[in-house]
């Protein structure tokens, strides 16, 4: 028998969304088991897509006849004739892929209108003015849709028409100006196309069709899927149903209603409609909807039928609805429902409501929001009341959300005197563009903008993981000037002092000092978390450097550090005086001298964050970067480096000179360091165990067994050998207090080569945490810093469909790291592994975490909240 890839409504169910689609799916089971007022359709499937693009983009003599088969079932249900001129069956044809893509091709409605059937279909009606607009309509969709000729040549000609007439509303015009309109469209399109417009109602639907299938393919549908991941194979259905007219005159009308607030959660149906229009007028913006609520009045019947149809919705899906429907000459019509789009907000609020309320449990409730959006709500925001007041003066990048105000201030050593440390402001940055000497203003201030860079500029990927507000590549900015202090944007002046404020999350800029409410897990918020932290199997450590990070991380539930890249804290005060100090050595005597002044430094910060996390785990990494990140790059630095070291200008630029390296990223760095200088990991090691003595010392309670994580290992003897400068300091230093505390030594995984000979390594480490930064690098052997060069060309031709370093690659990276995992427990039973890429704050990079057996995953301090829902929805859908 042939394979079926057409199927009526009647013969679907939501249970079928992989082949129907979201739209077909739905639509099926309102017909099918919901018995609904639901115009007559058939849906093509997913699988007649994929089929299209097999076929080198055509159908299959199997499908068309199916479709054929299936009009022929329409005409007769519906009792009309497909170009019938005396009273033709109109159709529309819907894209709908499963998940709901707005990048996808728009809906073509009044299918099988022509020059003939236009005028049997105003008779038939009684009504031209309504048969010649549903005419233009559809000239002016498909033309837009399917032929890709401009929407905007259509939309001046409307506007001319009525400017002609003085009219200021596409209802006011007359049959005459409708059918005026005919003629200009059909004449757009033949100047674009050369050809005049199909009035074969076959080739119309056959056109459309293929147009649907075509467009999950364009640009903008391929882009929506890599931010949704969303994957290419899964193809889009097409739906062609029956119309029904909204635009038949006042008893007639279209809209859309939700069964709670999107915004808020709050229960109660929430919609609008217009009387007089079709499709997307209620959206367009043409004329100003009304709420539902007025529908009562204007028609009681409709009004009550709706509310129960949709209430019956909303309980039959345990879900809240979003639908569309359409009411002709008094009967109302469905046309869609789906389970709505919401904020963050708004998720929180129902899934905790439908539990209450006995229509979901637990479980479900947790997979009901979406781990990501989450982000939404940690990050401070502006007041309602405040925001709308307030003045914009200018938008840029929404480089990392919250919401911020302050004092402008440009330089770091500003932000840092004025900010709440010191005078106590709240202080924003504004930069041309920021470095890596700007860390401890940019950690000052509440705010961040910059004139240049994009969204993975210098001060976005750093405002991120301290999940501080930023906005960048603001290039409206003129006159920044440090020296003078000022800056000019929308033609104000702003000096040093002055107001400004920053909406990370939209990018907007506004004049003055608007009020912002600070972000906290509390109610409803806290009772997802509690349910997602019931049902979850991996624990959520944090990537933290300062005790700043690792306390919020804290709050927001961090079960531990995961990753502490000690480097960072390098860069506070005077400490890279000691460090460059230490880098510039030429004797290990020298060496050591510069490295004794450092570890008090790291002693008090590590202490601070075994402080904060209560006596859970702390994973220190040694010493990493390449050394030449930190040398001093002005002359002034340089001659005061010389001064303390007794060496000259000269020498210094030569050590300076000499640490320069062709390809820094896989030079002299990682564990490679403490093999050339094992003082440093003597001294590391030296301020990891004071500090945990001491800690332990101060809280008996706790159970203190610091982790010190060697990072960059590609061999075994190479662990080895580092790891006996760990034990022989760390040993001494614990025997000398008298204590019998344990630590562990583990490594980093993040070389092809170390999860190659994991099961060698492991003979060394008792942990494994899978740095997925340099491994994805290094497995795909092209930099995260230069694959923006090319990764767009490769998403354009469909060679990825992701950027890796956003989302893990599980086929390559994963295998690695599956491989790694049984290879090393297959050594150490109990060898605990993690992960600690920018991949264990992504969802669906926690997925593969949980499924290949990971026992925690780490990530920024404002991602926390996010992989602990992750993580249960992993382990729920684990579960199913
Ligand atoms: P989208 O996926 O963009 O929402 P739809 O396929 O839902 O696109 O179509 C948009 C709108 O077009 C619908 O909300 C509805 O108002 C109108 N529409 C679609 N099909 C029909 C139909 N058969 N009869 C009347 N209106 C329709
Ligand atoms: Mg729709
Ligand atoms: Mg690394």
């Amino acid at each position: 028998m042939a394979k079926k890839w057409v199927y009526k409504f009647e013969e679907g169910g939501a249970d079928m969304r992989n082949l129907l689609g979201g739209k077909g799916c739905n639509l099926a089971e309102m017909t099918h088991y919901l018995h609904m007022p639901i115009p007559h359709g058939f849906t093509i499937t997913t699988e007649a897509c994929t089929e299209y693009y097999n076929n080198g983009k055509g159908l299959t003599k199997e499908i068309t006849d199916q479709i054929e088969e299936n009009l022929k079932w329409l005409e007769e249900v519906n009792g009309k004739k497909f170009g019938d001129p005396d009273d033709p069956l109109l159709v529309s044809v819907r894209s709908g892929a499963r998940a709901s893509m707005p990048g996808m091709m728009d809906t073509i409605l009044n299918l099988g209108l022509n020059d003939v059937a236009v005028e049997g279909f105003a008779k038939k009606t009684g009504n031209p003015r309504f048969a010649y607009d549903s005419y233009r309509r559809f000239i002016q969709m498909y033309s837009d849709v399917v032929m890709e000729v401009s929407k905007s040549l259509f939309e001046k000609e409307i506007d001319d028409v009525k400017a002609k007439k003085g009219i200021k509303y596409d209802v006011e015009m007359d049959v005459d100006d409708l059918k005026e309109l005919v003629k200009r469209f059909k004449k757009i399109y033949k100047d674009a196309l050369g050809k005049d417009f199909p009035q074969d109602p076959q080739d119309q639907l056959m056109g459309a069709i293929l147009a649907v299938f075509r467009s999950w393919d364009n640009p903008r549908a391929i882009v929506y899927r890599r931010m949704n991941d969303i994957p290419g194979d899964w193809g889009t259905a097409v739906n062609v149903q029956t119309m029904v007219f909204g635009n038949k005159g006042n008893t007639s009308g279209t809209g859309v209603a939700f069964t709670r607030d999107p915004a808020t959660g709050e229960k109660g149906i929430f919609g609008e409609y217009l009387l007089n229009a079709q499709g997307e007028d209620v959206v367009a913006g043409v004329r100003t909807p009304q709420p539902i609520s007025t529908l009562e009045q204007a028609m009681p019947d409709v009004y009550k039928q709706f509310m129960e149809l949709a209430t019956g919705l909303e309980n039959h899906f345990h879900d809240m609805q979003d639908m569309e429907f359409t009411i002709e000459e008094g009967k109302l019509w469905f046309l869609q429902t789906r389970n709505g789009k919401r904020t963050a907000q708004a998720a929180i609020k129902i899934a905790c409501d439908l539990v209450d309320e006995g229509q979901i449990d637990e479980k479900t409730a947790v997979t009901r929001i979406e781990a990501k959006s989450l982000d939404q709500l940690l990050h401070p925001v502006f007041d309602p009341a405040a925001l709308k007041a307030a003045k914009k003066i200018g938008s840029a990048l929404p480089a990392s959300p919250g919401a911020a105000a302050g004092k402008v201030v440009f330089t770091a050593e500003d932000a840092k005197e004025q900010g709440i440390g010191g005078k106590g402001d709240r202080v924003i940055l504004v930069r041309l563009e920021t470095s890596p000497e700007d860390i401890e203003g940019m950690n000052a201030a509440q705010g961040i903008l910059t004139v240049r860079g994009g969204m993975t500029s210098h001060a976005a990927v750093v405002a991120r993981g301290m999940g501080t507000c930023c906005v960048s590549g603001c290039s409206d900015i003129t006159n920044i000037d440090e020296e003078k202090k000022e800056f000019t944007l929308a033609g104000i002046t702003f000096h040093e002092g002055d107001y400004i404020s920053l909406d990370g999350s939209t990018g907007n800029i506004y004049q003055g000092d608007v009020a912002t409410k600070e972000a906290s897990v509390a109610g409803d918020f806290a009772r997802v978390m509690g349910w997602a932290d019931k049902y979850r199997r991996l624990k959520v450590r944090t990537n933290a450097d300062t005790p700043r990070d690792a306390k919020k991380a804290r709050e927001l539930g961090a079960q531990g550090i995961g990753l502490c890249r000690t480097e960072h804290m390098f860069f506070n005060g005077n400490r890279i005086d000691a460090f460059r100090e230490m880098i510039c050595s030429d004797t290990v005597e020298e060496r050591k001298k510069a490295l004794a002044k450092i570890e008090p430094y790291q002693e008090d910060d590590f202490k601070q964050l075994y402080e904060a996390m209560e006596g859970d785990p702390v994973t220190i990494r040694f010493l990493d970067p390449p050394l030449h990140e930190f040398v001093p790059q002005t002359e002034e630095d340089i001659e005061k480096l010389a001064k303390t070291q007794g060496k000259t200008v000269q020498q210094i630029k030569d050590i300076i000179a000499g640490l320069k390296e062709f390809n820094p990223m896989m030079g002299h760095r990682g564990c490679r360091l403490a093999v050339t200088y094992p003082e440093i990991a003597e001294m590391q090691t030296t301020a990891v165990i004071k500090a945990a003595l001491a800690v332990q010392k101060a809280h008996p309670d706790w159970n203190m067994v610091p982790e010190i994580m060697i990072p960059l290992v590609c061999e075994e003897k190479e662990l080895k050998f580092v790891k006996k400068t760990v034990t022989d300091t760390a040993d001494k230093l614990i025997a000398e207090a008298g204590s019998d505390m344990k630590y562990e030594v583990g490594t980093m995984i993040e070389i092809p080569r170390a999860a190659l000979t994991a099961d060698e390594i492991a003979k060394d480490a008792q942990f494994f945490c899978f740095g997925t930064n340099d491994l994805t690098q290094m497995t795909f052997g092209f930099s995260r810093d230069d694959a923006g060069k090319f990764l767009d060309s490769y998403y354009e031709n469909k060679i990825f469909e992701s950027d890796p370093f956003a989302r893990l690659d599980t086929d390559g990276v994963g295998k690695l790291m599956k491989f790694a995992v049984d290879n090393g427990k297959k050594v150490r039973s109990d060898l605990h592994c993690g992960i600690c890429g920018e991949h264990g704050g992504d969802p669906s990079s926690i997925e593969f975490c949980d499924e290949i057996g990971l026992d925690y995953v780490s990530c920024s301090p404002f991602r926390v909240p996010i992989a602990r829902l992750a993580a249960a929805q992993a382990a729920i859908n684990h579960e199913n």
